[in-house]
């Protein structure tokens, strides 16, 4: 049986094309390789979103060229946001791949043979991507040159889509693309996403839905209004606020102000009780001063969000930032202010953690690690425990006796499954 590996780099949009990919070689005969030299087909998918990300994929694409002076017969592909509409010059500098092909695609060898396909076997969770590439253009961001602009597949397609998931035995869906709050624009009808979750919410089987992520600036009252109405919608929302300084927010072209973001805020919480908020920040943007730095500091610690993703600003070539701004934070500076994030989130998560301790959370069970099962709640948050037998997929009763910054500890408890954990 002819073998295959899959190295993938970056966002879940990658993880969940690569899983597309491993049912489309499993539904064509090839079974998963232990590791790169054994496989017959190498994929690799790749990001570029981070300089240091890219250089991964670079050295990757490296090593591969031995392989292929040793064992010429073996399908060496590219995939992922590396792969733009120049793949010629791709061509040219890595000789040794045999094919390009951009995210979302078929690969060029399968085309006649097979359309990508959905997991044989998927496990409780799975994700759905609703759209491609973004228009929006953030200063630092290289995502819109290599995704391209934003391109939605059409509401029908989506949902039969997770319909055939949960057929397959799913249980949660999450709904990507870079910015969820423009899905539809491009689609004849103009959907929203309140329309689609409408849709994807009333397919039955399905416990739970999530979606990933919104654009402040565009998530309207309507879709805030949907995710409080739709009984599957999970009570979470990622809403990437960046910083906290108008003037550093202008100078990322984001869009929106502090306080707009703030009312925006507000707004969610009271039409969303309990609702879990997470949010991506980059500290030491250029020009960022010690002042503008403790605005964010300020709002981190006035909203107090359930997950904090931070990263301190490094420029990525070929964005309007690297371009027009000059990189003039050190990084013995970038690394304090990470650093003061990175406490104080912790802290802020360790509180809203020890809310939940000795209450009864409902959690979708995902799988063991370690000995210990784990799942989690409609908040995300991450619950271990023990049990005898086999249960993922099932949702259950689990009282928490222990908390931590990142996860939870319980025991089960029988009865009907708590979805009132929004602690
Ligand atoms: S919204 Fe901004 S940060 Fe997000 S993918 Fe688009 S350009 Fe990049």
């Amino acid at each position: 049986m002819p073998k295959y590996h899959i190295w993938t780099i970056g966002c879940q949009m990658n993880k969940a094309e690569s899983a597309r990919l491993e049912s489309c070689f499993e539904g064509l005969g090839y079974e998963a390789a232990a590791s790169a030299a054994e496989a017959d087909l190498i994929v690799l998918n790749s990001c570029v979103v981070r300089q240091s990300a890219e250089s991964r994929v670079v050295n990757k694409l490296h090593a591969l060229r031995p392989l292929k002076k040793t064992r010429p017969g073996v399908t060496l592909a590219l995939t992922g946001c590396l792969v733009n509409s120049d793949t010629g010059r791709l061509q040219k500098t890595y000789p040794h791949i045999d094919h390009f092909f951009k995210p979302g695609e078929v690969p060029p060898w399968l085309e006649k043979t097979a359309e990508l396909s959905l997991p044989r076997h998927p496990s409780p969770t799975a994700y759905v991507t609703i759209s491609q590439g973004c228009d929006n253009f953030c200063a630092y961001c290289i995502v819109p040159y290599r995704r391209g602009r934003e391109r939605s597949r059409p509401v029908a397609e989506i949902t039969c889509e997770v319909r055939e998931l949960v057929r397959r035995g799913v249980k949660e869906i999450t709904l990507l693309g870079q910015n969820v709050d423009s899905y539809g624009r491009d689609l004849p009808g103009k959907p929203e996403l309140a329309d689609l979750l409408g849709e994807v919410n009333a397919v039955e089987g399905l416990a739970r839905l999530r979606f990933l992520t919104n654009h402040p600036k565009d998530m309207s009252p309507r879709l805030i209004e949907a995710i409080a109405r739709l009984d599957k919608v999970c009570e979470q929302i990622s809403l990437p606020v960046q910083a906290g300084s108008d003037a550093v927010l202008a100078a990322m072209k984001r869009g929106y102000t502090v306080e707009q973001y703030r009312r925006l805020v507000e707004r969610i919480r009271e039409s969303i009780p309990g609702v879990a908020l997470s949010t991506d920040v980059i500290v030491g943007f250029p020009s960022e001063t010690e002042a503008q730095f403790r605005g964010t500091v300020d709002l981190l610690s006035g909203i107090k969000f359930d997950t904090v993703h931070m990263a301190a600003y490094s420029p990525r070539e070929g964005t309007a930032a690297a371009r027009e701004l000059e990189d003039n934070v050190s990084l013995p500076e970038k690394k304090a202010r990470l650093d003061t994030v990175e406490r104080l989130q912790e802290q802020i998560q360790a509180e809203i953690n020890a809310r939940l301790l000795g209450r009864a959370v409902g959690v979708l069970v995902e799988g063991k690690k370690r000995g210990k099962w784990y799942g989690r709640t409609r908040t995300d948050k991450l619950v271990f425990f023990r049990r005898d037998g086999d249960c993922p997929g099932e949702l259950m009763n689990i009282k928490i006796e222990a908390t931590s910054p990142w996860s939870l500890r319980g025991s089960v408890e029988p009865g009907n499954v708590n979805q009132e954990d929004k602690g």
